[in-house]
This record gives structure tokens, sequence and C-alpha cells, in this order.
């Protein structure tokens, strides 16, 4: 896929009427896709380009779940709306499945549209059940674009924002990640450190919002006990434990939900992309029974215009079904397991990788200008700046060869679909052995 083709009329249209995302618009110079296949976009130049991003983490089902086009279709001719106040069967039958499928006592959910304001949300029933009002979160996190789940992020989005054009919300705490192989802290003195600082915050801290293995700031792997030792924290403090699955969640760690593989039981769990696999927009914020008791009585004083739009649910029903039908979650094991080995070959045989992260088809490779100093060759700066860094080159060698990779805070997210095969795999750590020779090249004498 060469981005030095000629501008299509689509692509001029989209550049002259569209304001792009997260950028600078003269940055802004998108290729316009026309198909998928599988786990394949297509682009109007006929480049089948293998997608081992999953988007932003969220086309988890790839791109030919059928069984979902075939419910939108139902719905959109039967019910395609009514506001929130009526009841319909997609909405029920979803919540009934997420009561079965996330761990411990979470039983009921409240809709909205994007992962950002199911921590909005979240957020805010936490502070009206806890009557307290902080939010503890992680420096190296992502919880989202809007106000506070902004200002619950540590992300460089954060940084970017900048007080002149929006002040961070007021009782945002943050403390350290679990990050043995960048922080000067390990994952046991973070924890420690956590615990001091919800001490010292006195009885404030409403929730502890955490993503159980961070994503877009590094592929983030905690030590199997982490997160049930956070949760024993923040409850030992009155806070509630709220798990970000926005990007864990539906099977890419190989379970349902990545607190269910550390056997946590978060009060909390907030949820999107792969809750439809990104086939319609949907959030999910998913409670514990006692949480939802408490809002018998007390007013639940949020709600949105689309909150459960039927035909979003009924997207959210038949990829839950199809997930199941299909055994991906057991695919996404054994596929986590085979692409965990061949990155590790990676990782041997290219000194600028630093480490290899992750559980499942949620990997990543952290890379280095020096092996032993472990520099990165991206700064978190280097993103707000739209500097092009060599991680920037490895990723876009890996697109000349036809295979696409999320690049973010110095990582090679590897994040496919769970519907890919062993031949996937294979073809996308070929494109990645050659590309990585780039930052090998660049490394420090
Ligand atoms: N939380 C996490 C962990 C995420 O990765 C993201 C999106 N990348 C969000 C929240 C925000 O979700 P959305 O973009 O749907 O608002």
């Amino acid at each position: 896929a060469s981005q030095d083709t000629e501008r299509n009329e689509i692509e001029r249209l989209d550049r002259e009427y569209t304001l792009g995302t997260w950028t600078r618009q003269r940055d802004f110079d998108p290729t316009e896709i026309v198909d998928t296949e599988g786990p394949r976009i297509v682009t109007a130049d006929g480049d089948s380009i293998l997608d081992f991003s999953s988007q932003y983490v969220c086309t988890s089902l790839g791109y030919d779940a059928d069984r979902i086009a075939d419910a939108v279709d139902e719905q959109i001719r039967e019910v395609p709306y009514v506001n929130p106040g009526w009841s319909t069967e997609p909405r029920a039958r979803l919540s009934e499945k997420l009561a079965e499928i996330t761990p411990g006592s979470l039983k009921k959910t409240f809709y909205s549209t994007s992962g950002t304001e199911a921590n909005e949300v979240a957020m805010k029933m936490a502070r009206a059940y806890t009557g307290k009002h902080k939010i503890l979160s992680r420096y190296r996190s992502y919880h989202g674009a809007t106000a506070a789940s902004l200002s619950a992020s540590g992300d460089p989005r954060r940084v970017a924002q900048g007080p002149e054009i929006q002040p961070e919300v007021p009782g945002m705490v943050k403390g350290p990640d679990p990050y043995a192989y960048g922080s000067s802290l390990d994952p046991e003195q973070s924890l420690e450190y956590i615990d001091e600082m919800l001490e010292l915050e006195g009885d404030t801290v409403a929730g502890v919002l955490v993503e159980p293995l961070v994503g877009s700031n590094g592929v983030l792997t905690p030590p199997d006990d982490y997160l049930p030792r956070l949760q024993e924290i923040a409850h030992d403090h009155g806070a509630l434990l709220i798990c970000d699955e926005v990007m864990t969640g539906f099977g890419r760690t190989g379970e349902w939900f990545a607190s269910g593989l550390y056997d946590a039981e978060p009060d909390i769990i907030t949820m999107a992309k792969g809750l439809t696999g990104s086939y319609q927009p949907l959030a999910a914020t998913t409670v514990s029974e006692e949480i939802a008791e408490h809002f018998e009585d007390n007013l639940l004083n949020q709600g949105h215009t689309f909150a459960g739009h039927p035909v979003a649910c009924a997207a959210g029903a038949a990829a839950i079904e199809t997930y199941e039908e299909e055994g991906l979650l057991e695919n996404a094991r054994e596929m986590g397991a085979y692409l965990k080995s061949e990155l590790e070959s990676l990782a041997e045989r290219h000194p600028s990788v630093g480490e290899r992260r992750g559980i499942g088809l949620h990997q990543g490779l952290e890379l280095t200008r020096s092996e032993e100093k472990r520099v990165p060759f991206e700064e978190r700066s280097d993103k707000v700046s739209g500097r092009t860094t060599v991680l920037d080159e490895v990723g876009a060698h890996a697109l000349d060869n036809d295979v696409y990779f999320y690049t973010s805070v110095n990582t090679i997210v590897v994040t496919p679909p769970l519907t890919i095969t062993e031949d996937d795999v294979d073809e996308a750590v070929a494109a990645l052995d050659e590309a990585l020779e780039i930052s090998d090249a660049a490394m420090e004498e």
C-alpha cells in the first residue's frame, strides 16, 4: 500500500470538508478504503492490507460476521429506534448476556456509544455510590477524549490539551503503573505507592480506574497477582475498582474480560470496541448488584438519546453469539500463543526490540535505541508534536508490505482480529521482521 499515489475524488473531498481526529489538519491525508475481507481492508487502489491492529483494537471479529449484518438489517426494519424509556428485545437480551459473561457479581448495564462515555458514566456512578469525589487512575493510561475521561488519562493526549484549551477536571489523582521494564518502581512498589496515595488522600477517593492490561500506552502487562491486590487496596480505602476493558474486553486476552483472567472482581467494568466488533457504535458500563441496588432509591442522573440503541444492541447480541459459536476466545488463546512465540523470536533477533509484552492477541513490542539503557525511540511528546519517529518509519515499512500495525508510545501494538489463522500470523511477522531492520539500523553505536 503506497501512500504516494495521487488523491482520488473521495480522498480530495474528505480532505477538503472533514476534520481529522487527533492531528494537525495539514497531516490529515486519509487513504480511501472501499472493501473489506476477513482480516483485511482494501484501498481504492486495490491494495489488500492485512490488519494486525484491528483498527483501534476494535474490529475483533474481522469483516465477515454475517450474523451481525443480518441482525442489524432485521432490527433496522422492525424497530430502528425508540427512546431509552421503552424496552426492546435486543437491549434486554444483551443486558442479560453481559451479566452472564462479566466476572463476579456484575449485573446491570448502562449503555452509551463510546468508551469515553462509558468511563464518564462509571466515574459519575462511583461518585454517587460512595459519596466521594476523587478518582485515582494511572499515568500510562487512556480512558477517553472528553473532559473527565481525558483528565483521568495520563496519556500524551491529555498533556497536549493544555490549560488554555481546557483545564483538567478537578479531583483526578494519578499513581504509577506496573511497568517493570521502563519505570524506576517495580510493580510491587507501584502497588505500595498507590496504597500510600489512597491513605494520604484520606477518605476522598470514589474509585480506582485502571486498564487491566494497558493498551495504547505500551501494552503494559502486570504480574498475575496485581489486579486482585489492587482491588484489595482500593476496597481497604473505601474506593471502588473500576476496570476499563474498552480495549481488553471480549476475548482479546483469551477470556471474555481481562479481569476474569486475573481472578479479579471489579465493581464496575466499562466496555465498547469489541462489544459489537465495531459493526455498530455501542458502549456499556456494567455495575455490581450492590451499586445497582443503590440506584433503586437514588436518582441515576444520566442519559443519552442513543443509550441502548436497538440496532446497536442487536449488533452487540449477535457479536457475542459470534464469539461463542465460532470459538473465538479459544482461537485467541491458540493464535495468541503462536503469535507470542513468533514475537519472542523477533525480539531475540532484533536488538532494537527492548521487550515483548502482552497476553493472548493483545501483544506489543517496545522498541529501544539502546538495549542496555532502554532508551525509547519515541518520546511521549513526539506523538503530540506530530514528529515522524523511527517507530512511524517501522510502521510505514510494514504497510508498504501490506500489513498494518497500530504504533503508539514507542510500542508496536500487535492486536489482530480474533479470527486470524497461522498463515496470517506468518505474513504479519515476516513484514515486521523486515521493518525492524530500520530500527536496528537506527540504534546508537
Ligand atoms: N479506554 C480505553 C482503554 C481505550 O483504549 C479507548 C479507546 N482507544 C477508550 C477508553 C475510549 O474509547 P472511545 O474512543 O470509544 O471513546
